[in-house]
């Protein structure tokens, strides 16, 4: 029997809002989810039964709050299967993780020395290379993957002895396409690269085991898988993390300080400088929770046939352009001829319904597909075959009336 999104939807609140004088319809999960009880619940219990400063105090309530701190660090941990809690280094999101890394392996880089990524990145996993490279004298080199995710033939030789890191998501947020990442990062494993897989778009959808992948980094947000803003992961092998150089340096990371020197602090302490978003954290690991408890590949398959339905829909109707793969996505991304993406974006938003219209941070992506951007229609585990059908039907009339 298909999976019921109705028994889940209860579990959103925000969902049963009007939007418009229209029953909201929430298409934009690629951007950030929606958060369900459990996640609310527990950020409000912190605050009511446990907030204090985490590690340092020595009263009831920072050791409650140490408690479910760390125990919030551990449910991550085994949420990706990480061998040990002390592997996850709590950031704000993805973008965060990412710098960390790319700050932390700068004193390895050497002039010629090459990064390489694909074409399929949003910018957080561009520009902090790009910036490394220009700090440094290395090389950015961009592995071309078709729209589809394909490989270029012969794409091996842009592994080569000087690639010293090498960074790719493992599922594009504009356009939906799954990069090949199994093959990839062997390939630059035989050349002795660091690795790191941007699980941003993946997280929310796939069951991730970073020991399978067998990558040196996985990072990732939470908001992208029903859990808060302003807090993320990120994974790292311990040789992996051992030799990042903290990106920030202050309190809480360190054992000693003198005004001639600082001993810093074990793993994964020494990489989180300051009071840390000890709520987000919280709230993180009700969202693992929340997927633990789910039937995942019963969501996945559902999420990706409400998209493989608007796919279907829309190329029968002709005139629209889909970027999106056919199957195997969660999402559509398309646009009409002659017809401004943030127009359609508009009329739809005036019907209750909200995608994104936009180049995705992703603006050499787009230009590749030769468009300033797209319009995305992005599912999640509690959206409904009746909004997937109304989005069709919405965005119809609007090309309708504005074509
Ligand atoms: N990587 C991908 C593939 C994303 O989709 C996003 C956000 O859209 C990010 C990285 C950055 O995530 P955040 O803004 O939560 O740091």
């Amino acid at each position: 029997m298909a999976f019921d999104p109705s028994s889940l939807r209860p579990l959103f609140p925000i969902l049963s809002l009007q939007a418009h004088d229209h029953p909201l319809t929430y298409l934009d999960n690629a951007a950030t989810t929606q958060k369900p009880l459990l996640v609310l619940d527990a950020i409000q219990d912190y605050y009511r039964n446990a907030n204090a400063n985490v590690h340092r105090g020595a009263h009831f309530l920072s050791d409650r709050a140490t408690n479910r701190f760390e125990q919030a660090r551990d449910t991550v941990a085994r949420f990706i299967n990480a061998p040990a809690q002390s592997h996850v280094i709590w950031t704000k999101g993805a973008t965060e993780a990412i710098n960390m890394v790319a700050f932390g392996l700068e004193h390895l880089l050497e002039e010629g020395d090459e990064i390489l990524i694909t074409s399929l990145e949003h910018h957080a996993n561009l520009v902090p290379w790009q910036q490394l490279a220009f700090r440094t004298g290395a090389r950015l080199r961009i592995l071309p993957l078709t729209s589809k995710g394909e490989w270029e033939p012969e794409f091996s030789h842009y592994f080569t002895d000087r690639t010293r890191i090498f960074a790719a998501t493992q599922i594009s947020n504009a356009i939906g396409t799954s990069t090949p990442l199994q093959i990839m990062l062997d390939n630059a494993k035989q050349q002795g690269a660091f690795t790191l897989v941007d699980g941003a778009q993946a997280v929310a959808h796939y069951s991730i085991d970073v020991q399978t992948l067998n990558c040196d980094f996985y990072v990732f947000s939470g908001h992208k898988m029903y859990g808060p803003t302003g807090i993320g992961a990120l994974y790292g092998k311990n040789h992996a993390l051992d030799i990042l150089l903290p990106y920030q340096t202050g309190g809480e990371m360190v054992r000693h300080v003198s005004y001639q020197a600082t001993e810093f602090n074990v793993l994964p302490y020494r990489l989180e400088a300051g009071t840390p978003n000890i709520e987000g954290a919280i709230g993180l690991a009700a969202a693992c929770d929340f997927l633990n408890i789910q039937d995942r590949p019963a969501l996945l398959a559902w999420e990706q046939s409400l998209a493989a339905h608007v796919y279907s829909r829309l190329h029968k109707e002709g005139g629209i352009d889909i970027y999106s793969p056919e199957k195997n996505t969660t999402l559509v991304s398309l646009s009409v001829p002659n017809i401004h993406i943030l127009d359609l974006n508009a009329y739809l938003d005036s019907q209750g319904i909200g995608v994104r219209a936009g180049s995705h941070c992703a603006h050499p992506l787009m230009a590749q597909l030769g468009v300033a951007g797209t319009l995305r229609a992005s599912f999640a585990c509690y959206n409904t075959l009746e909004e997937a059908n109304r989005f069709c039907d919405v965005l119809l009339d609007a090309i309708d009336i504005l074509g």
